[in-house]
C-alpha cells in the first residue's frame, strides 16, 4: 500500500468536515473522491497534502507516519482548481519552479523541463506566460509543475472544472494516459461522476462527511449498496418495496432476506425494455432525443421511470406501454 487513512476527522468549530474515515491507496492506484459541494472531499485532500492538521486518525505513507511531515516535505505533487500559476514566469519557467528552489543545476533542470513539455505537449509554447495561454494549457502545465519534482503521490483538486466540456474531455483522457504511464499512486477530487467513472480505479463515494462506497467504477454502477450511490453515480430508477410487490412481485426473488423496510430496488435506465401495448400499465410522458440515444419518460402508477434506447422507435408522448425489467441486472439498495 502506498498510503494509509485511519480514523481521520476533522471538525470545524461544531461542524464535522470529516468523521473517521478510513481508506488505503495502492502503489500505481487512481483514486477518485466523488461527492457533491460541501462532502468534505477537499477537506480531506488538503489532510493527505499536510494543509490543514486531522482532529484525530494517522497518515502512513510508504510505511512511514506522516504526522510531523510539514506539507513541503512530503513530497507530493498538488493541482488546483484554479491553475495557479505564476504569472510573471513562462510556461518553462512555472514548470522548473520546484526544482530551481530545491538548488538543483541548471542542466538538470532544462532536462526535465523539456521532458515535461514533449509529456505534456507544449514544447513549442516553453515561452509563453499563462496569460497568454487557454485554460487547458494552463492545467496542463500545472500538471507538469506538479510532475517536475518526481512526486511520490499527486493530488488533484477540481483540475478539470474550469474548462469547457471538450477540452475537459481531452484533459480528462490526458492525465489518464500519464498517470498510467508514469504509475505514481493519484488522489482526484471531484464531484463528476463522469470524470470518476472514466479515470478511476477506484471510486470513493463521499457522504456528509463520511464514506458511503468504496469500489470500482463498475461496483459503484452496477451494484451500488446504498439508494446515495445509486443515485450519485449514473441516473437509477429507485423503486420502493411496496411498489415492486405491488406491481413487479417476480423481482422480490432477489431480495435479501430479513427485516429491511429501507430497500428499495435500484434498475438502470439500460437495463428495462419498452413495449408499445394498447392497453400496457404504463404512458409515455416525453422522449428526450440525445443523439447517440434517447431518454424516454414513463409514468408507472406513482412511479416516474427513465428508460434508455437507441431511438424513438415509434415512441410518442401518451403512448401505452409496459416495461419489461430484467431481473439479473437489478439490485437491492438501503436508504
Ligand atoms: P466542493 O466540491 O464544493 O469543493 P467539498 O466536498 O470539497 O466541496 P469541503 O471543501 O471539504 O467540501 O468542505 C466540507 C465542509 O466543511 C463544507 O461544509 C465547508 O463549508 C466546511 N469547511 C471547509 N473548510 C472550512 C473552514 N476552513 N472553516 C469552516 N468550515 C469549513
Amino acid at each position: 500500500m502506498a498510503l494509509e487513512i485511519s480514523n481521520i476527522s476533522k471538525k470545524f468549530d461544531d461542524y464535522v468536515a470529516l468523521h473517521d474515515i478510513n481508506l488505503t491507496v495502492g502503489e500505481h492506484e487512481f483514486v477518485c473522491l466523488l461527492g457533491p459541494s460541501g462532502c468534505g472531499k477537499t477537506t480531506l485532500l488538503r489532510v493527505i497534502a499536510g494543509l490543514l492538521e486531522a482532529d484525530t486518525g494517522q497518515l502512513v505513507f510508504e510505511g512511514q507516519d506522516l504526522s510531523q511531515t510539514p506539507a513541503r516535505e512530503r513530497n507530493f505533487g498538488i493541482v488546483f482548481q484554479s491553475y495557479s500559476l505564476f504569472p510573471n514566469m513562462t510556461v518553462a519557467q512555472n514548470i522548473g519552479y520546484g526544482l530551481r528552489i530545491r538548488n538543483e543545476n541548471k542542466r538538470i533542470i532544462d532536462q526535465r523541463v523539456s521532458e515535461l513539455l514533449t509529456l505534456i505537449k507544449m514544447s513549442h509554447l516553453l515561452d509563453r506566460f499563462p496569460w497568454q495561454l487557454s485554460g487547458g494549457q494552463q492545467q496542463r502545465v500545472a500538471l507538469a509543475r506538479a510532475l517536475a519534482v518526481d512526486p511520490r503521490l499527486i493530488l488533484l483538486d477540481e483540475p478539470l472544472s474550469a474548462l469547457d466540456a471538450r477540452v475537459r474531455n481531452e484533459m480528462r483522457q490526458e492525465i489518464h494516459d500519464v498517470q498510467r504511464r508514469l504509475g505514481i499512486p493519484t488522489i482526484m477530487v471531484t464531484h463528476d461522476q463522469e470524470e470518476a467513472l472514466m479515470l478511476a480505479d477506484t471510486i470513493v463515494c463521499m457522504n456528509n462527511g463520511t464514506i458511503e462506497q468504496v469500489g470500482s467504477p463498475e461496483d459503484l454502477y452496477l451494484r451500488p449498496l446504498t439508494r446515495y450511490v445509486a443515485d450519485f453515480v449514473g441516473i437509477s430508477n429507485l423503486l420502493p418495496t411496496a411498489w415492486v410487490q405491488a406491481h413487479q412481485p417476480e423481482l422480490m426473488a432477489r431480495r435479501p432476506a430479513g427485516e429491511h423496510d429501507g430497500l428499495e430496488l435500484c434498475v438502470r435506465p439500460e437495463h428495462i425494455a419498452v413495449r408499445s401495448e394498447a392497453n400496457g400499465p404504463a404512458t409515455v410522458q416525453s422522449v428526450t432525443f440525445l443523439g447517440n440515444l434517447c431518454h424516454v419518460h414513463i409514468q408507472w402508477a406513482d412511479r416516474k421511470f427513465i428508460v434508455e434506447r437507441r431511438s424513438r422507435d415509434g415512441l410518442h408522448q401518451g403512448a401505452r406501454v409496459s416495461l419489461d425489467i430484467d431481473p439479473a441486472q437489478c439490485c437491492w439498495v438501503s436508504c
